[in-house]
Formats: C-alpha cells, sequence, structure tokens
C-alpha cells in the first residue's frame, strides 16, 4: 500500500483517501507536524479502504498518535469517521458546537428526514432502498461525547502555524475553516471547494431545524470567508487552490443559475420538490432515473435548501395537498 501523500508546505502534509463507492472519489487528510503536538485535520470514513490508507502514510509520516490532536471540520461521516479509530488516550478531537450538538441528537434525525422527503414527493420504494444504503450506522453516539468544543476566535497553534477558528455554517450546522494569517492559508473543511460544488441542503422540516435557510446561511458564510486575504486554500475533497475570492464569486453564480433554473420550471405550475430535482440538470454521472436513491435524496435535500432560501425572499410559497408539499411562485 503507498499512500498518495503531498508536503502541500512546510510540515503541512495532504493525504488523499479514497472514498469508495462515492462520488467524491476522495477526501483529504492534513497532517501538521509540529515540535511538541501533530494536528490531523479530517480523516476519511471509517471504512477498511481508509483506514489502511490513513495507517500507512501515517507510519511514512511517523506521526506519533500518543502526540497528536485531530480537528474535524465538520460531522460528515467522510471527515469524522476514523477520528475514534486514530485517537489515543492523550488525543483531544476537536469539533465545533453545532455539528457536535447535531451529533448527540442524532437518534432519529434520519426517521425526521425521512418523512420529509416523503412530504416532498421522493417516493417510497426509493426512500427504502436509500436508507438501507446510508453509512449513519458507522457513527458511535457513545464516542461523540468525547470532542473538545472549538468556537469562533479559538485558535490552535502547531509548529510555526497559527490556526484561527471561523465558523462558517452552511454545509453543515457549524463547518468550521481554520485560518492562517499570517501564511494566508485556510483550511476549508467542505465550505470551498475548487472542482466541485459543495452540497448544501435541507434535511429536515426548516421550522424545528437548527439551520432552517442553509443556502442563506452558506452564502453569508462566503461572503465571510471572502473578506480575508487567502493565498492558498486546502480543501477537503480534490485540488488545492490560489484565487479564493474568485472561486467564492463562481460558487455564488452557480447558486443564482440554480435559482434561475427553480424558476423556469416552477413558471409552468406548482410542482413538488422531487419533480422539481427531477426535472433539473445534475452532474451525476447518469440520468435521473438511473441515478442512485441515495444521489436522488443529496439532489432533492439540495432544492429543499434553495426553495427555503427563495421562500424567506418572498418569491415561492408552499401549499399542503392532504400529506404533500407543493411549490408555486408567488
Ligand atoms: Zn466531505
Amino acid at each position: 500500500m503507498v499512500p498518495l501523500i503531498e508536503e502541500v508546505l512546510p510540515k503541512i502534509y495532504r493525504i488523499e483517501v479514497p472514498l469508495p463507492e462515492s462520488p467524491l472519489r476522495s477526501v483529504n487528510s492534513y497532517v501538521l507536524k509540529g515540535k511538541e503536538r501533530n494536528i490531523i485535520i479530517d480523516t476519511g470514513m471509517n471504512k477498511k479502504e481508509c483506514r489502511d490508507v490513513m495507517d500507512a502514510a501515517l507510519k511514512v509520516l511517523k506521526v506519533d498518535l500518543n502526540k497528536t490532536d485531530i480537528f474535524i471540520t465538520h460531522f460528515h461521516s467522510d471527515h469524522l469517521g476514523l477520528a475514534y479509530y486514530l485517537a489515543s488516550e492523550n488525543s483531544k478531537i476537536y469539533l465545533n458546537e453545532s455539528d457536535a450538538l447535531a451529533l448527540y441528537g442524532r437518534a432519529g434525525l434520519w426517521e425526521q428526514a425521512a418523512g420529509f422527503v416523503s412530504k416532498n414527493g421522493f417516493p417510497e420504494y426509493e426512500l427504502e432502498k436509500a436508507l438501507k444504503q446510508h453509512p449513519r450506522r458507522s457513527f458511535d453516539l457513545d464516542k461523540a461525547k468525547i470532542f473538545t468544543i472549538l468556537r469562533e476566535g479559538d485558535s490552535l497553534q502547531v509548529g510555526n502555524y497559527h490556526l484561527e477558528c471561523l465558523e462558517t455554517p452552511g454545509h453543515s450546522y457549524g463547518c468550521m475553516c481554520l485560518y492562517e494569517p499570517h501564511k494566508r492559508i485556510l483550511f476549508s473543511g467542505d465550505h470551498i471547494l475548487g472542482d466541485i460544488t459543495p452540497n448544501i441542503s435541507l434535511l429536515t422540516e426548516p421550522e424545528s431545524n437548527p439551520q432552517g435557510n442553509p443556502l442563506g446561511v452558506y452564502l453569508e458564510s462566503l461572503d465571510k470567508i471572502s473578506a480575508l486575504d487567502i493565498e492558498l486554500v486546502l480543501p477537503g475533497h480534490r485540488s488545492i487552490f490560489q484565487n479564493c475570492r474568485e472561486r467564492i464569486c463562481e460558487l455564488k453564480y452557480h447558486h443564482r443559475q440554480r435559482e434561475k433554473e427553480v424558476r423556469t420550471i416552477l413558471n409552468e405550475g406548482p410542482c413538488s420538490a422531487y419533480s422539481l430535482a427531477a426535472n433539473m440538470t445534475w452532474d451525476m454521472g447518469s440520468s435521473w432515473d438511473e441515478s442512485p436513491p441515495m444521489q436522488k435524496w443529496f439532489a432533492i435535500a439540495e432544492v429543499l435548501a434553495h426553495l427555503a432560501y427563495m421562500k424567506e425572499k418572498g418569491l415561492v410559497s408552499c401549499s399542503k395537498e392532504g400529506e404533500k408539499y407543493l411549490y408555486f411562485l408567488r
């Protein structure tokens, strides 16, 4: 096993951790080596393929896990999954407060999410398949209580790197980036990606969701990062990149185009979020009908985030037809 390791800056290494069966292909884990302690930023899924690569890479880099802490940008399983496995008795696992709270209260979340997409037109037989597929069982809730919470304004020092914690909610409830103001680098997690667009999802009823308008919150978090002086972005997936501000403009443009698409379809008349999603253009590698149910779930959740955003701007309304939701232009 020869892991893919790249030294992106002195003492900062990027490990490419494969994500089997995921269109994301891989996740980036970063290792920062310090004199006294090291930090690992994000870890990969709790799967053998990821474990093998991380074990091999940490061996090559001679990382002593007894002197290493783990920082998780957000609670999704491709970033958090191996944290418990890698953590030694002396390791802290850092996570933001909102994601930690969501993890503690996770029981029942997928049932709520399933109920919500079902009301939005997701067919029952596809829902059953998707629930079987989702890796939600790989979380160990008891271990989730061992997090050390970081908040906006906190910082971590590793070797010569001074990392400031920035809350950038949107992709998850509390997504956290690390910013090194002197070296002008940003560990962006999945908040800003270079080659792909971060998924912004509304998973449960907006009224009972800690983040009822995730897209609105996300766009604000983009503006927050846009104001910073950044030379190099080290993202959670795919290649590192420069031109952070330009990329932010592209991401905002993407969401404006999405909104236009939603509006064009709703112009034809009221419809469910599911049929909206089925009629939009996606880069899923196959047609809508042939796409795996879980991909369709991500797609409808993204459409629901757009609808919540447009609802808040007064552009869209929602009506209940029996148990089902229909959306129309105002
Ligand atoms: Zn991710």
